[in-house]
């Protein structure tokens, strides 16, 4: 079996995946059973039990809407996991072993729908003929090779975005953005090309292009830094990693290879993660993660809050930096709620002895309440925005402070 083709257990009463949840993988019960139900008037309503052989979670492969039910084992079971991605692969590329098992799939799907058809509101949002999904799978697959084309004549580019020391103002690092001006001149956002990227496994290319590129200007913004700052530590570049690209172990030794070959010093190199990975696969995240450590990185959990965020899971992942999301951070000073999380997830990092980025500071102020509840570094709007290389390397060698 591939690789990204895994299986999990769960334990009875253990959730699968819940109302709200957005898709990204299909499941097939191998043994046990599963119970499907959807909240109805804020009651949890039974709609369906599957058995071995049958599959689930198949309709939010296809649309990436919210899932409308929840599916939790009502014994010992044990799922296929078939990742999204994967499946929207174009196919002539995909590897025979993802061909058969698509067909298997489709075919299983079919049976599925026939028999989940009776049940109103279920696992389905809206029952797309196969005319449909045909027609959502080729647009994958334009979509695909757009952005390949778009890679190849260099319409990406990486801006760099300072993380700034609360405790000296200095600069300490930058994170590393992804941007795709298109021939036109027209922008297109990362919200919007990044989770294309994903769902086409485009983000696996796009993916080695932002550590390349990053790990490069790094050297660089570390030189023009040092002509300022000839005493503080070079200022590391902070990366963004999707799951994906950690979902293949060959995958993660081209990642190494990069870092290796980029002549960067690794320790000045910063990898973000978000939760997703470490909720989905656990094991595989934290062998893969380890991987990554053992050649002198850092790693980071982005956008933390936002998620799946169960705080007990954290220590059991070599994490080295908790990036509090931007949403906490906005209205820390207008509820007392975000404050009280803000510092909560400070004192947890503090016991776990990560340090803390807070993101998405638009006002002094919160800088300074930041610091205050012990947040070690800050990023956002009101130190800088996201700079062209160019721009970047003039911040880094003007000696700015904040
Ligand atoms: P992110 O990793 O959470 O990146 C931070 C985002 O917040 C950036 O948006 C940044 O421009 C924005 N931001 C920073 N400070 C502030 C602030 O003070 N206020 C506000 N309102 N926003 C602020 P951007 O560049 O649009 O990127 C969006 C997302 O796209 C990123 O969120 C990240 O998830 C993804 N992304 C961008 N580049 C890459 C990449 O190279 N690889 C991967 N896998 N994802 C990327
Ligand atoms: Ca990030
Ligand atoms: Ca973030």
């Amino acid at each position: 079996m591939p690789e990204t083709v895994f299986s999990r257990r769960y334990a009875a009463d253990e959730v699968i995946f819940r109302t709200g949840d957005r898709g990204r993988n299909a499941y097939i019960i191998e043994a046990g059973r599963v119970e499907v139900s959807i909240e109805r008037k804020g009651e949890n309503v039974v709609i369906a039990e599957l058995g071995v052989g049958e599959i689930f979670g198949e309709m939010s492969m296809i649309d990436d809407a919210p899932r409308s039910a929840s599916v939790t084992a009502l014994e010992d079971t044990e799922v296929v996991v078939i990742q999204r991605w994967r499946l929207m692969q174009p196919l002539e590329s995909a590897d025979p072993m993802m061909n058969l098992l698509l067909r298997v799939v489709l075919a299983r799907f079919r049976d599925a729908q026939r028999q989940l058809s009776g049940i109103k509101n279920g696992i389905s949002s809206g029952d797309p003929s196969l005319e449909e999904i045909r027609r959502l799978a080729f647009k994958r697959i334009n979509t695909e090779r757009d952005m390949r084309q778009a890679l190849e004549n260099g319409e990406f580019e990486m801006h760099y975005q300072p993380i700034v020391s609360l405790d000296g103002g200095h600069v300490a690092g930058f994170e590393a953005l992804m941007r795709w001006q298109k021939a036109d001149g027209t922008f297109v956002s990362p919200g919007e090309f990044i989770p294309l990227a994903e769902q086409t496994g485009m983000i696996v290319e796009l993916g080695r292009f932002a550590l390349e590129v990053g790990l490069r200007d790094q050297q660089l913004l570390a030189a023009a830094f040092a002509s300022a700052f000839p005493d503080l530590a070079a200022p590391f570049m902070s990366v963004n990693v999707s799951g994906l690209q950690l979902s293949e172990l060959s995958e993660i030794d081209h990642i190494a290879r990069i870092i290796d070959e980029s002549g960067a010093e690794p320790a000045d190199v910063k990898l973000e993660i978000t939760e997703t990975l470490m909720v989905e696969n656990p094991d595989h995240a934290a062998d893969a993660l380890h991987k990554l450590k053992a050649l002198g990185v850092s790693i980071a959990i982005d956008d933390f809050g936002t998620g799946y965020s169960s705080l007990s899971y954290l220590h059991q992942f070599p994490l080295d930096t908790l990036k509090i999301d931007r949403a906490f951070v906005i209205n820390m000073d207008k509820a007392e709620n975000s404050r009280r999380i803000v510092q909560s997830i400070a004192s947890l990092a503090l016991a776990l002895e990560m340090n803390i980025v807070a993101e998405g500071i638009e006002e002094a102020v919160q800088m300074a309440d930041l610091k205050e509840l012990g947040c070690q570094y800050g990023q956002g709007f009101h130190m800088s925005k996201p700079l062209p290389v160019e721009k970047a390397l003039e911040l880094a060698a003007s000696g700015t402070t904040w």
